[in-house]
């Protein structure tokens, strides 16, 4: 797919997706899984409310038709049609006529943001909500008589939560795990923007033939997700190497990515030398225990070591988790260059490997077999500082690749520690192998 079709794309997947009502569970959920269907072969399943996973209960599925608040007149005030972050997430349904004073406590505003609508949520204590702006806040208050509350929603306990995932076998069992949540409502970059991504990278990854490692997609409700799907797969959990969470990756702002709790591991290496094949400097968060679906690919019992790259990370964009997280904040240019970020991390992850030099014993004959003092294989060298010209730099590239053949040392190690992209290294490691200099260790 050129760009060009691929940000028209993903122009379609917002506007199509943005309106729809996700939450925990509930037929949003579904349209949005069966919209991805179109996309990518997604397998989707249900897990039956009131299940038992790890220390958690899969909750009850909730439906909500409509919400609204009007004044005296019938003049709705505030409609959960126009806007479906109007009311909190789970409520339950009521039917009433209030005053201003006992509607009060149910309402959340965000002063500070007069036009914004905060988005809430209340997934495992029964209670219900509305959220407005400050000028319906304010006209609510202004309103002469009661008010009337509706709000039409329904629990159902032989509900269930529905998940989606894609797995493309590889080569090899050792799985990578790239995981997204589907439960935000109209809100872009958290998380619209990490549903799109990871789809368009698992389209890559599917299109592209058979992968070395094997890759599971997930799409899920966040944290009761990820804990349901793995407290039913614990075989995947040894298998698995490492992965990614994609969430908030299209905003406007920088570029950046949440390592893993190892900090070093193989996936924050692979992140690390893909924002330098893509010459960007981007902001880095350590790991910390708070977050998004990392906490639970993290816990004891599962300790998956997980990485997010992200465009405009949660709880750093003034918009996080209000009406104002919208189609003007996030543009298919700020989710494609986050996508060709966590693409280039897919390609090192999947393509590294030890390598070992045929010669044993001093450095192989390079003039011999007309790879010195010039070979092709790279038109980077402003990768290396010290480099003067190509020749130079595909020398030095050359040199290190020769070196750390070892059977110890893999493309990642080495591009590491020659400074040169991991593109470069693989190359060079392309022209040994092509000169039966190198193999796979
Ligand atoms: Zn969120």
């Amino acid at each position: 797919m050129s760009a060009t079709s691929e940000l028209k794309l993903i122009r379609q997947m917002l506007d199509d997706l943005f309106p729809i009502t996700r939450s925990l569970s509930g037929p949003g959920n579904r349209q949005t899984l069966a919209y991805l269907q179109d996309i990518i072969p997604l397998t989707t399943s249900e897990i039956p409310s009131g299940g038992e996973v790890f220390d958690w209960m899969v909750p009850e599925e909730w439906r909500i038709r409509g919400a609204w608040i009007a004044n005296a007149n019938g003049k709705k005030i505030v409609d959960f049609e126009k806007c479906n972050l109007h009311v909190v997430g789970y409520s339950t349904p009521v039917n009433d006529r209030l005053t201003f004073s006992e509607l009060e406590p149910k309402l959340h505003r965000l002063p500070g943001m007069p036009n914004a609508i905060p988005y809430r949520t209340s997934y495992y204590k029964k209670d219900w909500g509305f959220c407005v702006t400050q000028r319906q806040y304010q006209e609510l208050k202004d309103s002469a008589g009661l008010l009337e509350v509706v709000i039409d929603s329904q629990f159902d306990t032989e509900g269930s939560m529905s998940i989606g995932e894609l797995v493309i076998p590889g080569n090899r069992r050792e799985e990578i795990l790239v995981s997204t949540y589907i439960c935000h409502p109209s809100m872009a970059n958290d998380n619209l923007s990490g549903i799109i991504t990871t789809a368009l990278l698992a389209k890559t990854v599917y299109e592209t033939g058979t992968p070395i490692h094997t890759w599971r997609f997930l799409f899920v409700p966040e944290t009761i997700g990820p804990i349901a799907y793995m407290s039913s797969h614990p075989n995947i959990i040894e298998r698995t190497i490492g992965g990614l969470v994609v969430t908030c990756c299209g905003g406007p702002g920088r570029l950046g990515y949440k390592k893993t709790f190892q900090g070093d591991h193989i996936v924050d290496r692979a992140v690390e030398l893909a924002f330098n094949e893509l010459q960007i400097e981007p902001d880095r968060y350590p790991f910390s225990p708070l977050g998004s679906d990392e906490r639970q690919y993290s816990s004891p019992g599962i300790r998956i070591p997980v990485a997010t790259i992200c465009k405009d990370k949660y709880h750093e964009f003034k918009e996080y988790h209000t009406s104002e997280d919208n189609l003007s904040f996030v543009k298919p240019e700020h989710i494609s260059a986050s996508l060709e970020v966590y693409r280039q991390v897919q390609v090192i992850l999947d393509s590294n490997t030890k390598i070992t030099s045929t010669i044993k014993g001093g450095e192989p004959r390079l003039g011999a077999r007309g790879l010195y003092p010039s070979m092709g294989g790279s038109n980077r060298q402003i990768a290396v500082q010290h480099t003067q010209n190509s020749t130079d730099f595909d020398l030095h590239a050359m040199m290190w690749t020769l070196f750390l053949a070892d059977g110890q040392h893999d493309l990642i190690s080495i591009a590491e520690k020659s400074g040169n992209t991991y593109t470069d290294i693989t190359s060079i490691f392309r022209s040994l192998e092509n000169s039966g200099l190198a193999i796979r260790a």
